[in-house]
């Protein structure tokens, strides 16, 4: 229980000192492009700045207000007037739909621009802004959802993306205590690019608000996923060392003939084998003996006595998967047929998408793919914790 204490503490944290909801998440945003200004347009919402608890200034919706960066203190730009404030300010606003955008620049000459939702904190750090979004958890959970799992799919398939996000998020709250937030918008926690826009994906993120998947000990699991299985997925310890309970290896007809279930690869022979006797140290008569090689259900190893792991030529060749199988396919080239693609732990995303076409529902498709689970409300969770 000690991440749900934890929670608890942070999001004691952040109500006491930002005096929000306790359902906020904040989120360090387009911290890798070092802004040092930019111009953010209130879009709906009656936002003002804030210095301390103090407010400074009312802004107008569609008046755009600049930021800039001049050592310890930042310059606001408004169309009535400018003003310097030494350290951080908060954007705050009041009513539930609230949201603003942000025009920057990733180099000069080239500007973009994101919309966020509620509120927005800014910092002069390091000679450049950083901005932390302040949003509502479910809010920025539909908007990973967005920008991670496309735009295409069904509503029960952003159910599922939907859980699975929120349960990373909880997971994630304390990855950047250090830095001053929750979490980042890049890979190394999730991507988020902001405002979510897909009513599906809205729909999906309110109609299982609140929920996360647990395992037998009320623990948030590791809901790991990945593109496609092949027809089976892999026992967690297969792929890494651990022997996760949940994350057990079950046969999937759904993604069978789908986008990324089958590839191949040329590889030359003389390179392979070059490859396992420098690596694996396999004598010449031996080596001959490993082609052709098949896996009708997975194998964990290329050959058991030699203990050389799959996994290792996966990542070593680039492959899709470990789900291949070796032919000679001339003198000097060797044809790799695989199955799936990613390390095929935990969901498969294009099988879940199957079922959810197929009629099965978001519960059907998470106890399908995580074994021995539950899905829990987290704040019910976090009473129980107290
Ligand atoms: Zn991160
Ligand atoms: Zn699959």
């Amino acid at each position: 229980m000690n991440l749900l204490r934890h929670f608890l503490f942070i999001s004691i944290l952040f109500v006491s000192t930002l005096n929000l909801f306790p359902r906020n998440i904040s989120v360090n945003i387009l911290g890798e492009y070092k802004i040092t200004k930019f111009a953010l347009n209130p879009l709906a919402g009656n936002y003002s700045i804030y210095k301390d608890g103090n407010k400074l200034i009312d802004l107008e919706t569609f008046s755009p207000v600049k930021f800039a960066i001049n050592e310890n203190y930042i310059d606001v730009i408004t169309k009535e007037k400018s003003f310097r404030i030494e350290g951080e300010i908060n954007l705050l606003a009041t009513g539930f739909r609230k949201y603003f955008e942000i025009e920057f620049e990733i180099a000069p000459n080239n500007k973009q621009i994101r919309v966020y939702d509620d509120f927005i904190k800014i910092l002069p750090i390091n000679s450049s802004l950083q901005l932390i979004n302040i949003v509502n958890i479910e809010k920025y959970v539909a908007g990973v959802v967005e920008a991670e799992s496309g735009i295409n799919a069904e509503l029960e398939y952003y159910k599922v993306q939907a859980i699975i996000c929120r349960t990373y998020s909880i997971s994630f709250l304390n990855k950047h205590l250090k830095d001053g937030y929750q979490v980042c918008d890049r890979v190394h926690c999730q991507v988020y690019k902001g405002r979510c826009n897909n009513s599906n994906i809205l729909q999906a993120t309110i109609g299982t608000s609140g929920q996360v998947i647990v395992d037998n000990n009320n623990n948030l699991i590791d809901a790991l996923f990945h593109s496609n299985c092949g027809g089976e997925t892999v026992h967690s310890e297969s792929a890494w060392s651990d022997y996760i309970p949940y994350l057990r290896a079950v046969k999937d007809s759904f993604c069978l003939s789908e986008r990324n279930s089958k590839w191949e690869k040329k590889i030359p022979k003389e390179d392979f084998f070059k490859y396992l006797k420098t690596k694996y140290l396999v004598d010449d008569p031996f080596i001959d003996s490993l082609i052709p090689f098949y896996q009708e259900n997975r194998k964990i190893f290329l050959n058991d006595s030699l203990k050389i792991l799959l996994k290792d030529i996966r990542n070593d060749y680039k492959l899709k998967s470990t789900f291949f199988e070796i032919k000679n396919s001339s003198n000097d080239s060797l044809t790799f047929t695989g199955k799936g693609y990613g390390h095929g732990v935990g969901l498969c995303q294009e099988g879940a998408m199957v079922m959810a076409k197929k009629g099965y529902t978001y519960k059907n498709i998470i106890e399908f793919y995580y074994l021995n689970i539950q899905i829990v409300n987290f704040e019910e969770l976090l009473n129980k914790s107290k």
